[in-house]
């Protein structure tokens, strides 16, 4: 697993990224969906011309359709695309300006998603997420601690699926996130979501609460390009998690990894 280049990200954003199916993520979402690029804050890999813009979350809420948001993504070839989770009340009090996250209009709801990343795992080789950090690692995971995340975001589905009627796995290239697209759970307080987190991180379950609780309202984008590590992010059924492998499943993997 490597980062993609700018020429295997325009590739992807041109001939691979299917708009249908961003369009089937997003069939009954309350409009308007806010898009957002970081063009090469990890990767350091940018295009010369938005050097400037590199570390930058690049927020696309001036859009018609799908199409606009893939020639935006040829044009910045970000490292990552994500979407924001929140719902506004008003299109008009969102849309102010490109960029400033912080000036985005009120939200009356969020969707809530539990994100679980393998490098919290510990690892009988790696150890533990602080000694990771120690030695500067804390951001990479093996294939074990990916199995170990994999198998804790299947329980989650299980465990989750005796208070909501609709969730999805995605696997995001890094680890796995678990959607809950049940209508009411938008509307949950943030005390109220950060209180499932912590019931469940009791529970030994681990994950970031930031994701569950809302403060990081920022998604990644099902069907892009996870650009470093070179994966596409893929919603995950419940027949193919079982076999899934996420280093080697073609599932996963983008043209130019193919060859
Ligand atoms: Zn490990």
């Amino acid at each position: 697993m490597r980062p993609a280049s700018l020429q295997e990200r325009h590739e992807f954003y041109t001939r691979e990224f299917r708009t249908n199916l961003i369009r089937e993520w997003f069939r009954g979402w309350m409009k308007p969906i806010v898009f957002a690029v970081v063009i090469g804050r990890h990767t350091k890999i940018f295009p010369a011309r938005y050097r400037g813009d590199r570390d930058r979350t690049v927020l696309i809420d001036e859009y018609d359709t799908l199409q606009d948001l893939r020639r935006y993504c040829v044009e910045f070839k970000p490292e990552s695309v994500y979407y924001d989770r929140n719902v506004y009340k008003n299109w008009d009090e969102a849309r102010r300006g490109p960029g400033k996250i912080e000036q985005l209009g009120k939200s009356f709801g969020q969707q809530l998603a539990f994100d679980i990343d393998p490098e919290n795992f510990e690892c009988p080789i790696h150890g533990t997420l602080e000694e990771k950090m120690n030695r500067r690692q804390g951001l990479s995971f093996c294939r074990l601690e990916l199995q170990l995340a994999q198998e804790q975001a299947l329980g989650l589905v299980d465990e989750l699926s005796h208070s909501f009627g609709e969730l999805r796995m995605v696997y995001s290239g890094r680890g796995f996130h678990v959607h809950v697209l049940d209508e009411d759970a938008f509307f949950w307080t943030p005390k109220r979501r950060l209180k499932l987190a912590r019931s469940l991180s009791h529970r030994g379950y681990l994950m970031d609460e930031w994701v569950a609780g809302g403060a990081m309202r920022l998604i990644r984008l099902p069907h892009s390009l996870n650009g470093l590590v070179s994966r596409v992010a893929r919603p995950l059924g419940r027949v193919k998690v079982r076999s899934f492998d996420a280093v080697t499943d073609p599932f996963c993997l983008p043209g130019f990894s193919r060859s």
